[in-house]
């Protein structure tokens, strides 16, 4: 991603962050009703009675348009219309920033016009109720602070409103209260601009937070991915794809119980290299691996590469009988990759195999069973190849002649 677009995301999700925290703490608008109320009360009159209802009428619409998309905010979610494509619901932050001016402009301009209004139609007594009503609403949206250029759109069009009315009306100290009103707006827009400044940098700080861990927790995952890769490939031998010594070694050692090592070892390999060259070779590797994958089941035993053309099988949990019969499924099968790949295995391939057995008694270490299979392998070998050799020894099968 870009600097440019990553700062924008910075930018709308900091303006996210504001514009969550705002609405979390803005009463605001239920005081503004509560004081409209009690301004409407202290100025009832039948003078001016229709005005009075009026200015009520457009304080309450905006105060409920306020807490009504508040209400809809996904975060407060009291109210779900996301279902409907103008919904407040599904406003950006940037949309909801204009909204929460707007709503803050025509808040400020409604108590600034008509209280300004009022103080000029007031005695002593309801100008004191308006001022005082008036710094409560400024006091209950200080929280706005955490997004400035709302807080400033409500609390200047009020005291600026209020200065100009009381500069004119004929209240007594209606001079000095309205430098006092004035000056205490611009005493609040930079009292605001500091305080924003340190929320918008604590919101920063939990901004940079935030990303910190999400990039931590991305880079853990794919350290974790790329040692679960190291971990396969440390266990896995490169040109056939099965386990490796490292990996048969592990599984041997998990192993316990009856099981049988079997190890097969292709038939004069070294004259089919000489015949066919490495690369064919290396391709009839591959293929007797396919076919020792075939014969066992992947999910209970273990086809692994010993070195060059030796591979090692366990088959776990079966009789000796049916070690003997995948034994010899696996020969058959070696013997079958010539019918099956006459192009690449011109001579016919075979494979000897040793087999070692352990029941249950479990005497025999995995060690023994390695050395065992191992021996009954070169009595394979030394009888003729192209079969499975025990070595209890009348157990061996002879097999077709390749
Ligand atoms: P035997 O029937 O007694 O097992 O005879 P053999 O020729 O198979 O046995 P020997 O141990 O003499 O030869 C093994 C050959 O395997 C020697 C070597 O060229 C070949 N070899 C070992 N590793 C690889 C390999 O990764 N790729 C290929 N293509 N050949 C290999
Ligand atoms: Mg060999
Ligand atoms: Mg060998």
């Amino acid at each position: 991603m870009s600097e440019l677009a990553q700062d924008g995301d910075r930018q709308s999700s900091l303006l996210a962050m504001q514009m969550e925290a705002l609405y979390k703490g803005a009463p605001q608008s239920v005081m503004s009703i509560f004081g409209a109320a009690i301004v409407v009360l202290t100025y009832w009159s039948t003078k001016l009675q229709f005005s009075l209802i009026l200015w009520f009428a457009i304080t309450c619409v905006i105060a409920f348009v306020h807490i009504g998309t508040t209400a809809m905010r996904p975060e407060n979610g009291l109210i779900r219309w996301q279902r409907l494509s103008w919904s407040p619901y599904r406003w950006s932050p940037v949309a909801w920033s204009r909204f929460v001016r707007l709503v803050h402009f025509c808040s400020g301009t409604c108590w600034g016009v008509g209280g300004g209004w009022l103080l000029l139609n007031g005695d002593h007594h309801q100008t004191l109720v308006v001022c005082c009503i008036a710094m409560g609403g400024v006091t209950v949206t200080i929280p706005a602070v955490i997004y400035r250029p709302a807080f400033n759109l409500f609390q200047v069009p009020v005291f600026i409103f209020f200065a100009v009315a009381l500069a004119v009306s004929d209240v007594e100290y209606g001079k000095i209260l309205a430098f006092a009103s004035a000056t205490l707006s611009v005493a609040l827009a930079i009292m605001s601009h500091s305080m924003g400044e340190q929320m918008t940098l604590a919101f920063k700080l939990l901004q940079e937070n935030r990303h910190l861990t999400d990039a931590l927790a991305a880079r853990g995952s794919v350290l974790e991915e790329e040692n679960r890769e190291l971990t396969a490939q440390t266990m896995t031998d490169p040109l056939t794809g099965l386990a490796n010594r490292r990996r048969l070694m592990e599984f041997l050692r998990r192993t316990s119980g009856r099981c049988a090592v079997l190890i097969v070892d292709v038939d004069h390999f070294k004259s089919y290299n000489d015949n066919h060259g490495h690369g064919d070779g290396d391709i009839c590797l591959v293929l007797v691996a396919d076919a020792l994958r075939r014969s066992v089941q992947p999910s209970v035993d273990l086809v692994a590469r010993l070195g060059g053309e030796e591979f090692v099988v366990v088959l776990t949990d079966l009789s000796h009988q049916r070690a003997l019969d995948v034994a010899e499924l696996i020969r058959a099968n070696i013997q079958a990759l010539a019918a099956s790949h006459p192009l690449k295995i011109r001579r016919l391939v075979t494979a000897s195999i040793g087999l070692a057995y352990r029941d249950d008694d479990r005497q025999k270490s995995n060690t023994d069973l390695m050395t065992e299979a191992d021996g009954a392998l070169y009595t394979a070998k030394n009888t003729g190849r192209n079969r499975v050799a025990t070595l209890s020894g009348n157990q061996s099968v002879a097999a077709g002649r390749a």
